[in-house]
């Protein structure tokens, strides 16, 4: 569990009066009284998330007020308390929405937020019923205004990239099929802001490096992050850790190559929505979405690697199955506000057929399997399927890799280490290579 914060003890009230008042075993008001049990705050540039964890659920309401631009968060059911100046002290100063916080008693059971802001914010604020090792969770996302696009993402990490130029322009005719993830109150950014009539035709996407020496993109996808933890391993090693680590370390193997470039669906320790990975990728037109994770099972002695594709129709085996509802799980541990995502296009994809995409990530993931093999024994030698909602890209051949069983002591010990790491990078950078240079036109266009 990240940062958590010690209960704090009730401040109970004295009650005045007679002895025989003084019997009385609860005073109404106070049993609604809420006790909160950890303060959270997940910084990005995407969105910074705060969570209040309670013992029970509690209604919050919220406005915003302009010049100077603040967001007001009021709690029923609360009183002030230590952890929630803890809030205070968990705002860090490279927060790019938050620059203080302050707590009050606005009313007898009401506790007031004042978030004071650096920029104007669309925000979202819900509640989360107990799942996994979490109790209620009060949750105030704080988006930008303006929804960032995942293009503006890539080309931020280009600046000295001799293909600046072209991703540049990869940007501008951005495709309108794959729309920019946003929120409701989030506007688009101004690219993004066609009306649907003069909407030119969809142009056939041009294969990578054939003819407009467009790079091969790739969508690198480190599981879990911020609220969900992921797997975590004896030794406390989160899974969310390890997978970015590794993903940052292959990243560096992708973009060190003339035609390659990765992008990173979260680049650091915040949550992301999986279907919002999945339209991410998307949307910079990624040629190839790698989710990255670690495995666990009950056993220490369950242990290997492992190549996952998407099955439409039921996965390869009851473990199959297992593993990707543990996976799909992420959503609810991490905590979606549903409804304010775009349901839209979650439905969308799962109309689209992806019988192409299947075939070629079985492809692409036998190459990664066969280099991994090389390096850690296989927790299975061929390609597993089953419906990890992760892999639902229609026109993106996707695969899941279970880099080790972070529940295995050894490969626990192992995935910590910068070398094997680097190993498992290698590996997957290798199989990636090996599946692009036996198809160079990409044969998934026809
Ligand atoms: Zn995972």
């Amino acid at each position: 569990m990240p940062m958590n914060t010690p209960a704090a003890p009730l401040r109970r009230k004295m009650i005045a009066g007679g002895g025989a008042l003084l019997l009385l075993p609860v005073v109404p008001r106070l049993a609604q009284a809420a006790t909160i049990l950890a303060v959270r705050t997940w910084p990005a540039d995407e969105y910074t998330r705060v969570t209040l964890e309670m013992d029970t659920e509690l209604k919050a309401e919220h406005f915003t007020l302009d010049s100077p631009h603040r967001l007001v968060v009021d709690i029923e059911g609360l009183r002030l308390n230590p952890a929630l100046n803890d809030l205070v002290s968990k705002i860090r100063p490279n927060d790019p929405y938050i620059s203080t916080v302050r707590a009050g008693q606005n009313r007898p059971d009401v506790v007031r937020l004042v978030f004071d802001l650096k920029q104007d914010v669309a925000p979202q604020v819900f509640t989360l019923k107990p799942i996994g090792e979490y109790k209620y969770r009060l949750v105030l996302d704080l988006y930008p205004k303006v929804a960032q696009d995942p293009l503006m993402a890539l080309l931020k990490d280009a600046d000295n990239d001799p293909l600046a130029g072209i991703l540049e322009n990869l940007a501008q005719d951005s495709p309108t099929e794959a729309p920019i993830p946003s929120v409701e109150g989030q506007k688009l950014p101004p690219t993004a802001r066609k009306q649907p009539d003069d909407t030119p035709p969809p142009q056939p996407r041009a294969a990578p490096g054939v003819r407009t020496g467009r790079p091969i993109l790739i969508a690198l996808d480190p599981g879990h992050g911020g609220e969900d933890p992921g797997a975590i391993g004896r030794r406390g090693t989160r899974e969310k850790d390890i997978v970015l680590q590794i993903a940052h370390r292959l990243k560096k193997l992708i973009d060190a190559q003339p035609n390659m470039r990765a992008y990173l669906t979260r680049d650091r320790d915040y949550f992301v929505p999986l279907n919002v990975r999945v339209q991410k990728a998307r949307r910079v037109q990624a040629d190839l979405f790698i989710s990255i994770h670690a495995d666990a099972w009950i056993k220490p002695s369950a242990r290997g690697s492992s190549v996952w594709a998407l099955s439409q129709n039921g996965a390869t085996s009851s473990a199959a199955r297992w593993l990707a509802k543990k996976e799909n799980d992420a959503d609810l541990i991490g905590g979606v506000n549903l409804g304010a995502h775009n349901a839209q296009v979650a439905k969308v994809l799962l109309d689209l057929s992806t019988g192409a995409q299947i075939n070629d990530s079985i492809r692409v993931g036998t190459q990664v399997l066969g280099e991994i093999g090389k390096i850690n024994q296989l927790h299975k030698n061929r390609i597993e399927r089953a419906g990890f909602a992760v892999l639902k890209a229609p026109d993106i051949p996707s695969i899941l890799i279970e880099t080790a069983f972070i529940s295995n002591p050894q490969e626990e010990q192992l995935l910590r280490t910068a070398a094997h790491q680097q190993r498992i990078a290698n590996a997957v950078f290798s199989g990636i290579r090996d599946y692009f240079s036996a198809q160079p036109a990409l044969a998934r266009r026809e």
